[in-house]
């Protein structure tokens, strides 16, 4: 089932579809590229959450469990590789403690031969040791 990972080159848009100054999306090598292909760490929950979309998008495992706070990782990640991400829409990020974050999202995914569907999530993150973390989710409806 999982395939491992997928290269995709900096210059590309990124699959999170951050807008830069300018309105356009951003190239991946100055979004979630600089997390996923770099060392750098995302600075903020929101930038976090918008990498992890990208690491579905793109299966690359050891990035979603390196992001994983300890207390909730799972021992692995399974994709469904015949399917593709089609989108994200952040729709609030919010700060309620210099340590504690959630960002509201909304991410469409469509399988193989089947309705698209949305994945609508508050998603929880810490700052621990100087970076951001996955906690866990709360599926919206
Ligand atoms: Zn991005």
């Amino acid at each position: 089932m999982s395939q491992g990972p997928l290269a995709l080159p900096g210059d590309k848009p990124c699959p999170c579809a951050r807008l830069g100054a300018n309105a356009k999306p951003l190239r991946f090598s100055a979004c979630c590229g600089q997390y996923l292909d770099g060392d750098g760490a995302p600075p903020d929950a929101h930038s976090l959450m918008r990498s992890r979309y990208s690491a579905f998008a793109l299966q690359r495992e050891a990035y979603l469990l390196a992001t994983w706070h300890t207390s909730t990782r799972p021992v692995q990640v399974g994709f469904d590789t015949t399917g593709k991400w089609l989108g994200l829409e952040v729709r609030e990020a919010q700060t309620s403690s210099p340590t504690d974050a959630e960002v509201e999202f909304i991410a469409r995914y469509k399988p193989a031969g089947a309705s698209a569907w949305r994945l609508h999530e508050r998603s929880r993150f810490v700052l621990q040791e100087g970076r951001w973390w996955y906690v866990d989710g709360v599926q919206l409806v």
